[in-house]
């Protein structure tokens, strides 16, 4: 399975990257994993945008879910025709989310250009993944997803505090891609997001041994959060960048 970043961005859009997006290959097939600002731009250097067999959508922030909007234009009113429906793997409320985030009707919204299904307990199977879920500690519905293909899987955190979902979610994975969105620092919140310790933390007690830190927000800068996660991580360690591709 390969891991392309598509957008590491956190938050909203940085300079050099758009926000959350991940595309994940295998045996011909692709998903992504979350649309987030400016990310369906991007998509297009790495894969034909008519050839995602399905998305998943962590939660409904416009910087992991907004450009899937964008892409119901790109799909509904191709020159070639409209292509073909795809699954959108989401939270509670996602198809009605993005109806009103473009302005259309509630019915029929984007219903023919995407088959909105909510994020199952049960393991889901798109070509070869396999894709479970759990929910994490955000302040909307937000879920970690973790897909396995090939024998090899990818946990993905989604936006986080520190939870032990994640951590039973993330058990054998190959690879963490989890969040480190906040410095170190005594007034952080809980339930928002991680710190690259944290995240480390979480990747070890997951005994996961390769951890790539993403959702890196563009006033922070990203060695620092790298070297907090460092501290606490005795694995591979990396730090997600555009374009950047893994062999899982
Ligand atoms: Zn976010
Ligand atoms: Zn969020």
């Amino acid at each position: 399975m390969r891991l392309t970043v598509v957008g590491w961005a956190g938050s909203f859009p940085g300079p050099d990257s758009p926000a959350s997006s991940y595309l994940l290959e295998h045996e011909g097939s692709a998903i992504l994993l979350d649309m987030g600002n400016g990310s369906l731009g991007a998509l297009q250097r790495y894969a034909d945008i008519y050839a995602i067999d399905a998305v998943f959508l962590s939660h409904l922030h416009v910087d992991h879910c907004i450009d899937l909007c964008s892409y119901y234009v790109a799909r509904k009113y191709c020159p070639r025709g409209a292509a073909q429906r795809i699954p959108v793997f989401g939270p509670s409320g996602t198809a009605d989310r993005m109806a009103a985030a473009y302005g259309l009707p509630l019915k029929p919204g984007m219903h023919d250009e995407f088959n909105f299904m909510r994020h199952d307990p049960d393991p889901t199977v798109v070509g070869p993944f396999s894709i479970e879920t759990t929910r994490v500690a955000h302040p909307v519905e937000t879920y970690a997803i973790k897909v396995t293909a090939g024998g090899r899987s990818i946990v993905y955190s989604g936006d986080t505090g520190p939870t032990d979902s994640l951590v039973e979610l993330g058990q054998g994975a190959d690879l963490a891609l989890f969040e480190a969105s906040f410095l170190a620092g005594p007034d952080n919140p809980t339930d928002l997001h991680l710190t690259g310790g944290q995240a480390a933390d979480l990747a070890m007690r997951a005994g996961v041994g390769r951890l790539m830190l993403t959702h890196l927000v563009a006033w922070n800068d990203n060695e620092q959060v790298r070297a907090e996660a460092a501290e606490v991580y005795d694995g591979e360690l990396m730090v997600a960048s555009s374009g950047l591709q893994v062999e899982i």
